[in-house]
């Protein structure tokens, strides 16, 4: 999973960083895999420490787990679901399932983290307490592995993301600490160059060697992996408001699933525990808290999910684009030029948590106005016209701490 500096910040300030920080590689910019083989780097920021990084799911979920048992003292129990809630008693009924026995939960409150299929977003939809839409992607996804080569070492480029965009799908990998690196293909689930029709080992072999050759012999392991592992499905999860009462509240994917293209679901989720913190620790009661937790965070988390699906057609068919290459290095040049007005939108959302992911989006729809007219007629950065540029950034865009202003200090 790709971390960046909203989910770092936040572990940061939980305390939690210092366990973690050895476990992850750095990425510096995609690495585009052509259809012809050739490679070409877009790094991601435009200083050096603009980098994200590489973590496993397995390790992260580890290590802060035995962190919140060991440190904070928490009880987890596993094997543990929950099945419905009942928000007229105020309980809730989860199952053990090793001793198959339901046990009821009083509310007081209960904040659910379970996930994008969230049981209790559900149960409150299902009361009409709340306002729930689930809208699936028509793309699922399947991980695959490229294993180490020999002592351990890299067969791709270590610090970067590879990505094999190939127009209505494409391929990634992210590096892993022991030299392997986990890849997922993201597919239509139907058509021709989906899932659907990838029914038999044949069809797998010859569409992977149709359209990633220069991979395929790095994946000794993917037709038994593309039998085994499930075919996973992408969505985007919209909930109003994320709490009943004072007495259940949702967080992270349960309240705001979003598709992965823009690697920042868990660094949302992150960012939600300190806002969820923030107001509850500012309110007399629950429910007024919960209240708070919302109002602040729901603009920010409908303005990431709508940023991430564009990603998707970013990294599968533009970053491929010469113009949107061009954009791209102006867009950067004039982050350098002008820091205090002009930061790439993937920049804001990625390297400055300051920033709201309101502030990110709007701005970002300005800048890429901007640079479609810059670009309009030139295909090379060099014809240019700064001085152009420069007045264009100054008419178009507010300093960027005028829009900061009013944010919520947390
Ligand atoms: C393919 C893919 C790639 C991704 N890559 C990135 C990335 O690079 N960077 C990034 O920031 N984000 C990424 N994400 C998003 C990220 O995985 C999620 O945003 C994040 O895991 C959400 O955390 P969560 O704790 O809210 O939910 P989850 O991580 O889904 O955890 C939910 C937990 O609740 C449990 N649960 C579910 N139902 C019940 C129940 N009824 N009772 C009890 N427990 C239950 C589950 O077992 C699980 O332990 C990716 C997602 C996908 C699908």
């Amino acid at each position: 999973m790709a971390l960046a500096a909203r989910g770092i910040n936040a572990l940061k300030r939980a305390g939690v960083y210092e366990e973690l920080a050895h476990d992850w590689v750095p990425m510096h910019g995609r690495l585009i895999h052509g259809r012809e083989g050739g490679t070409s780097m877009q790094p991601y920021g435009v200083h050096p420490d603009e980098v994200i990084h590489s973590i496993s799911r397995h390790r992260l979920n580890r290590t802060l787990l035995d962190i919140a048992v060991r440190r904070f003292g928490v009880d987890v129990r596993f094997e543990h679901r929950l099945e419905s809630a009942d928000f007229d008693a105020g309980i809730a009924s989860v199952r053990d399932l090793r001793a198959d026995r339901l046990v009821p939960v009083r509310m007081r409150p209960l904040v659910a983290s379970d996930g994008a299929g969230s049981c209790m977003r559900r149960a409150m939809h299902g009361a009409h307490l709340i306002e729930a839409r689930e809208e699936d992607l028509a793309h699922g996804y399947k991980e695959l592995s490229i294993p180490a080569g020999p002592g351990g070492s890299y067969v791709l480029e270590r610090e970067a993301l590879h990505v094999w965009p190939r127009g209505g799908f494409m391929l990634i990998a992210l590096p892993n600490a022991d030299g392997s690196f986990t890849a997922t293909l993201f597919l239509p689930t139907s058509g021709p160059d989906g899932f659907a029709s990838l029914t038999d080992r044949c069809r797998v072999e010859r569409f992977l060697r149709a359209h990633f050759p220069d991979v395929v012999a790095l994946m000794p392991d993917r037709l038994r992996e593309f039998e085994a592992h499930p075919t996973g499905f992408l969505g985007t999860v919209r909930a109003e408001p994320w709490h009943v009462r004072g007495m259940a509240a949702l967080i992270g994917d349960s309240a705001h699933a979003i598709v992965p293209f823009h690697g920042q679901g868990m660094n949302a989720c992150f960012e939600d525990c300190l806002y969820f913190d923030a107001c509850v620790a500012r309110h007399p009661s629950w429910e007024e808290g919960f209240a708070d937790f919302f109002a602040a965070r729901k603009a920010d988390t409908d303005a990431i999910a709508e940023m991430a699906l564009e990603n998707y057609r970013e990294m599968r068919e533009r970053v491929a684009d010469p113009k949107f290459q061009l954009q791209s290095a102006l867009s950067r040049e004039l982050e350098r030029r002008h820091p205090q007005r002009f930061i790439s939108r993937y920049s804001m959302v990625m390297f400055h948590e300051e920033i709201p992911y309101r502030v990110a989006q709007a701005r970002g729809r300005i800048q890429s106005r901007l640079l479609g007219d810059l670009t309009d007629k030139v295909s090379q950065l060099g014809e240019i016209d700064f001085d152009v540029a420069r007045r264009e950034v100054e008419a178009r865009l507010p300093p960027l701490a005028q829009d900061l202003s009013s944010v919520m200090k947390l």
